[in-house]
């Protein structure tokens, strides 16, 4: 059957515009040759020209994105194109163009001058536009694809006409804090579900009700009087729409606004510790790691990102930009999701937003337009980010420099995806700050320096999370859960932040800074007396010894520990190693770094705790399914069992390690240096599976039996504790995991983190109950969680019976002057009166030695 014969052809102020409709090419081939012959026929380009397209796709491949592919010819055959002209085949059923991929309109460009950079920039609008392909795919009007190759972007909504749409209502905002992401995000969404158009009018300034960046342009402020009007298909049903979501939200805004005010207010109140004398303006998060320190802030959202200039093929780039957007699109869905679960609707609305940001059309085309204008991809997104944020911020509203900054962060996120190399460059000043970031991934924290980062507050984060863990490790006073004000701190700003309160005061008089300089002083002296005596024993007054070790993942930590008084590692987290690299470490560089760590212990005993991976630790080369409870999903001991690939060279690598590090006079089995701890168990048939496997390996290896150890996380493992002592040689309690499902509390929930308290009653009682399974079988018994590390925490553990404590290597001093300065007697007193109490707060208020008890 003959193609139909193109009828109909643009205006002549363009390139020549030659429309194919219902082709049906055999190939890519006949494809490219079907539309050069229309152009050639056209006149547009000598044949010969039709050959060179062909040969432009031996070395590259012209698939533009969502089946619009864009044959042209080689840059040197320029001279055989005679007029510029656009030859278009819509090919209904498709035609497999590259690896794969499916072209439905071929859009053969004979370009001259820069007429080609003009039709790239339509076209990137158009592929951005799905819908509107769609239709094109199977439209019978010729003239419909035209118009999409033709028209150029409409004006920017910011700046039509003053003038509102058929239906209109007015509206005062009454948005305590403006109209801001979440709330416009909230308008788009509601808007976009209209075939109307509906328009929101401030003054003079318009915007399009379904473009969030166009609202947010607005800059609508608390009192504004607002137009908002609709016309078009079902006008009277889009304004009734929308007006019940503009007023829908009043009360939830005036709520949250109201909630600001009262966590403002009471972060104003006096702490046990520290306290300010003249007032300074205070952001109150919660105590992650001790200590006070003084310093200038500097906000990570706001550092910027040296991205270079790399061209690369139009193809490429745009694939990859079209990729990095879709997954950030799933990222912050996935993160929505999960906010939404802990902290409710209003919190995750924020990363909808930032979605619709990404999602925008004009930032995408603008980029797109960059790109086509020959830079590289990450540089012409960055651009296009900086230049829409900068619209933003030059219009000095405090609501849209906040958007700017929202934009920034999740144009950051797209950033990464193009390019992993891009991912959060901490330009740090050069003076020593104190950080302030949303939150940190536990990788970020622990490549910060200690001596350029002082303090650390986080605005999101729990004190159980690994940033948390990682900041104390690094002796970095530092504050969690300081809530989204943390991060419109202006930087430079001169600040204390007290990490044992979990305060952060700004702008401190010269008063308060010499008052905090004196305090931070004093806690030095005891500081220093405790350390002078940490290499003594962790021995009561009444002789009872409680072993002491440092939890450290890496053998370069092992001198630190040891220095500080560790007597050995108690806990060694493997799953940094997994973390900190993009791939998975063989089963040599794992066996490097156990026996690294082996020998930097020098004969000190040494538990290594197999791969712990899944909850807030996920890595994301692995690429696990995503979970909705990733807290109860596959992880710890049952991810090992479900992966033997991950476990059995993790097993085999310490089991050599295991074999060439025994001291020559080492008794067999129990005093080996190395003992091998799993994760997260839950039940006994786990354990018996896991010691199976473990068995089998040693025997392949021909090493010596090493004790064989689980970690009590769960409650049913705790409950269970004496017949899960019978399949084991010793336990240790990690009590961050066990207080989150003790007390049903998401160890990374910032609302609940305060009720999160290790020292619950229901805890300490689940901890009595291992150690009593434990006794039975005559089992050593650990703790390597958070709450060993705190003085009062360890008298309380050491009264319940625990053997061992393993935390922070810089909490052992004082933990050690704390537990030799008790009676172990009391302290056995002390533990059972705890068990008694009716909450964590009962709990504390047993602790004579607080500050300020
Ligand atoms: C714990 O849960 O207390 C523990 C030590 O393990 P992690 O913090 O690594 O989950
Ligand atoms: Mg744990």
């Amino acid at each position: 059957m003959l193609a139909p014969t193109p009828n109909f052809s643009a205006p002549r102020t363009g390139p020549r515009l030659l429309v194919r409709l219902n082709a049906a090419p055999a190939s890519k081939e006949a494809a490219i040759r079907e539309a050069a012959s229309l152009l050639t026929a056209a006149g547009c380009i000598d044949a010969a020209y039709g050959a060179s397209m062909l040969r432009r796709e031996d070395v590259s491949n012209t698939y533009l994105g969502h089946g619009v592919v864009i044959p042209h010819g080689m840059v040197d055959d320029r001279h055989w194109v005679r007029e510029s002209g656009l030859a278009v085949l819509q090919v209904p059923g498709g035609i497999e163009w590259h690896d794969g991929q499916v072209a439905h309109l071929v859009v053969a460009i004979a370009a001259q001058s820069d007429t080609h950079i003009t039709v790239l920039r339509r076209l990137t609008r158009l592929i951005q536009d799905e819908d509107r392909l769609e239709r094109l795919r199977s439209t019978a009007s010729e003239a419909e694809i035209a118009r999409a190759l033709t028209e150029d972007s409409a004006a920017p909504a910011s700046t039509g006409p003053a003038t509102d749409l058929r239906q209109r209502f007015d509206w005062t905002v009454d948005y305590p804090t403006g109209l801001h992401a979440r709330p416009a995000s909230h308008w788009v969404e509601t808007a976009r579900t209209c075939p109307a158009r509906i328009q929101v009018r401030h003054g003079d300034a318009v915007a399009d009700a379904k473009n969030l960046i166009a609202l947010l342009q607005l800059g609508l402020r608390c009192g504004d009087e607002v137009t908002i009007s609709a016309e078009g298909d079902d006008e009277a049903g889009a304004l009734a729409k929308i007006c019940a979501a503009v007023t829908g939200l009043s009360a939830g805004e005036k709520a949250a606004a109201q909630r600001a005010a009262e966590a403002a207010a009471k972060a104003a109140g006096p702490v046990a510790g520290w306290n300010p004398s003249d007032k300074p303006r205070v952001m109150a998060g919660l105590g992650a790691s001790p200590g006070l320190t003084i310093g200038p802030v500097h906000v990570l959202a706001a550092a910027e990102i040296v991205v270079p200039d790399e061209p690369e093929p139009l193809t490429s780039g745009a694939d990859r930009l079209h990729r990095a957007l879709a997954t950030t699109g799933d990222q912050l869905r996935a993160l929505a999701d999960d906010t939404e679960r802990r902290l409710g609707k209003a919190d995750a609305g924020i990363f909808k937003a930032q979605g619709e940001l990404i999602a925008d059309t004009d930032l995408i085309t603008l980029a797109c337009q960059l790109m086509v204008e020959g830079h590289g991809v990450a540089f012409a997104w960055n651009a296009a980010v900086e230049r829409m944020a900068g619209q933003l911020s030059a219009l000095g509203n405090p609501v849209l420099a906040a958007r700017a900054a929202d934009l920034r962060d999740v144009g950051r996120r797209v950033l990464a995806q193009i390019d992993p190399a891009l991912k959060s460059g901490h330009d740090l000043p050069d003076v020593p700050c104190i950080l302030i970031a949303p939150d940190l991934a536990p990788s970020d924290t622990a490549g910060l320096d200690p001596a350029r980062v002082i303090g650390l507050a986080t605005a999101q984060g729990g004190p159980t999370s690994h940033t948390a863990i990682l900041a104390r490790t690094l002796g970095i006073p530092a504050m969690v859960a300081g809530g989204p004000g943390l991060l419109a701190i202006e930087n430079h700003t001169r600040a204390i932040l007290d990490g044992t309160t979990g305060r952060l005061y700004l702008s401190p008089s010269e008063a308060d800074i010499a008052s905090a300089e004196a305090w931070r002083a004093k806690q030095r002296e005891q500081a220093e007396a405790e350390a002078r005596e940490r290499a003594q024993p962790a021995q009561t007054r009444d002789g009872h010894r409680v072993a002491v070790g440092g939890n450290v993942n890496n053998p370069d930590q092992v001198p630190l520990a040891l220095d500080q008084g560790a007597e050995g590692v108690g806990l060694m987290r493997t799953e940094f190693l997994f973390l900190e690299r993009g791939d998975t470490p063989s089963e040599d560089d794992q066996y490097a770094t156990y026996s690294a760590m082996l020998k930097a212990l020098g004969g000190r005993p040494l538990i290594v705790r197999t791969l712990d991976i899944g909850g807030d630790k996920q890595v994301a080369h692995l690429h696990l399914p995503r979970e909705e409870n990733p807290f109860l999903g596959v992880r710890g001991a049952r991810l090992l069992l479900r992966r033997p690939d991950l476990m059995e060279p993790q097993l085999r690598a310490l089991y050599r390690a295991a074999k060439d590090h025994v001291p020559a006079d080492a008794p067999k089995g129990k005093d080996a240096p190395l003992s091998i701890m799993m994760p997260m168990i839950t039940s006994v048939p786990e354990v018996v599976k896991l010691r199976e496997i473990c068995e089998r390996i040693r025997q392949e290896i021909g090493a010596p039996e090493v004790p064989l150890g689980i970690m009590i996380e769960v409650p049913a493992a705790a409950i269970q504790a004496d017949a899960m002592a019978r399949h084991c040689d010793f336990f240790s309690i990690g009590t961050n995991d066990l207080t989150q499902y003790a007390l049903a509390i998401d160890r990374q929930n910032t609302d609940l983190a305060p009720e999160a308290d290790s020292l619950h009653p229901a805890v300490l009682r689940l901890i009595h109950m291992t150690c009593e399974g434990a006794a039975r079988h005559n089992r050593f018994v650990g703790v390597c969680g958070g709450i060993a590390g705190d003085p009062f925490g360890a008298c309380l553990l050491a009264g319940l019976g625990i053997d061992e404590l393993s935390m922070t290597p810089r909490d052992l001093p004082g933990v050690k002057a704390r537990l030799r300065a008790s009676d172990m007697a009391e302290l056995k007193a002390l533990a059972l009166r705890a068990c008694e109490q009716e909450d964590a707060a009962a709990v504390r208020a047993l602790d004579t030695n607080a500050p300020g008890a």
